[in-house]
């Protein structure tokens, strides 16, 4: 498990097999957060989890825990590379292969020389899907799952570079990361990084595939679908979807929420690339009742809530870098924003915007405390804005569309 050294104590990363995170494992989250830790458990943009503050005397037993509950890899140097994205509401067969990929890359070792942040995505063409996400490779099942599309280094919204059969997933996926390793210079880590060089005919010139699909493209999604209760696809049960405020949970929220999964579901939750979380599972009429208990844990449950849609990456509270408690901020500028669902609003501490794994169109960023730059489409609109002055200008602009 990865621990590194933030303002506020040591950042632990959690991976989870696509999300998904056991009742138990839940519980086993929450104790390390309280007894190793500040208390404060992120959902982060992958999906995974983050405890923030541990003590430095403490790793040793918060691996125990997680290790114990289940969340750690299979061999020791593989943790990394467990950096598969599946949407949220994949089926069993899709969580299988992912598994499979994930198991192969583990057991080959010369891989687990790859970037933490080399990242993949398995998906199966499903409503809810994180599409604005840059990935080294991706694969989109078509053809009633016969096939899988395939791309490199950008989004399932572009054009896929080709085609496998799938049963060649699993070997296709390994044979393109050694040969990234194989290829890449010791300053090449992502592979946009190498066919920047190399470009992407030679790269693809060792694999056989079908290079006829370019005008495949991958059906929309709609991230809505993450929030409110839904008929859950491939199931006849239900899930309800809701949003931690800013990414962040608290211990006893985790174990609230294990305690919904236990009583009224299938004893699990599944995190999601936008910070949020699902409960599947639930029995179609315990749906709505389980999205009430969702809002009254201080989630938000429906897109019009300005909660549902801001984003603030760690601030000065845990990065040294932030010129502004971002997360205060973002809380006090979700008190003062109306109630619609239009578009995402980033408050960032700095330039390097972490927070946003892909372009939102309006950020805020910091140059003093409680200070922010307004940029719109990446031009700077307004400068030097207090909270008040940012709310009053975003509630006007939405007035004015
Ligand atoms: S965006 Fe800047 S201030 Fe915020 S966490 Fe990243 S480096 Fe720190």
């Amino acid at each position: 498990m990865r621990i590194v050294p933030a303002r506020d104590g040591g950042l632990a990363r959690l991976r989870l097999a696509g999300g998904v995170l056991s009742a138990h494992a839940a519980r086993a989250v929450a104790r390390a957060a309280r007894e190793h830790g500040s208390g404060v458990i992120e959902v982060t943009n992958r999906a995974n989890l983050q405890l923030r503050g541990i003590r430095d005397d403490a790793h040793a037993a918060l691996i125990d825990i997680a290790l114990d509950a289940g969340l750690g890899p299979s061999t020791a140097s593989g943790d990394d590379i467990r950096n598969v994205m599946l949407s949220p509401l994949a089926s069993d067969e899709t969580r299988a292969l992912a598994t499979q990929i994930i198991d192969a890359m583990q057991a080959d070792t010369p891989l687990h020389a790859l970037s933490p942040k080399f990242a993949l995505q398995l998906d199966a063409g499903e409503r809810l899907a994180m599409l604005d996400h840059p990935h080294d490779l991706w694969l989109c099942a078509f053809d009633d799952g016969a096939r899988f599309a395939f791309g490199f280094a950008g989004t399932m919204r572009q054009r896929p570079s080709g085609a496998i059969h799938r049963n060649d997933v699993v070997t296709f996926v390994s044979s393109v990361l050694r040969r990234f390793l194989a290829l890449a210079t010791l300053e090449e880590h992502r592979m946009r990084d190498l066919l920047a060089r190399i470009g992407i005919g030679r790269f693809l010139e060792a694999f056989d595939f079908d290079a006829s699909i370019q005008n495949w493209r991958r059906e929309p999604a709609d991230a809505s679908l993450r929030l409110g209760a839904h008929a859950q696809p491939y199931r006849t049960t239900w899930y309800a979807g809701a949003q931690t405020p800013l990414g962040r949970l608290d211990a006893a929220t985790l174990e609230a929420l294990a305690d919904i999964a236990d009583t009224q579901a299938e004893g699990r939750l599944t995190m999601t690339p936008w910070q949020s979380v699902l409960i599947p599972g639930i029995a179609a009429h315990d749906a709505h009742e389980v999205l009430r208990r969702l809002h009254a844990l201080g989630l938000a449950t429906d897109t019009h809530e300005p909660l549902a849609r801001l984003i603030a990456c760690a601030g000065s509270e845990g990065c040294a870098k932030s010129h502004a408690d971002t997360k205060a901020d973002a809380h006090r500028l979700a008190a003062l924003l109306p109630s619609h669902d239009e578009g995402a609003v980033h408050l960032s501490g700095c330039e390097r915007s972490c927070a946003a794994a892909h372009p939102v169109p309006v950020t805020l960023y910091a140059v003093a405390p409680g200070r922010y730059d307004l940029h719109r489409d990446a031009r700077t609109v307004a400068r030097n804005l207090t909270i008040e002055e940012a709310a009053e200008r975003l509630a006007r602009s939405h007035a004015d569309a």
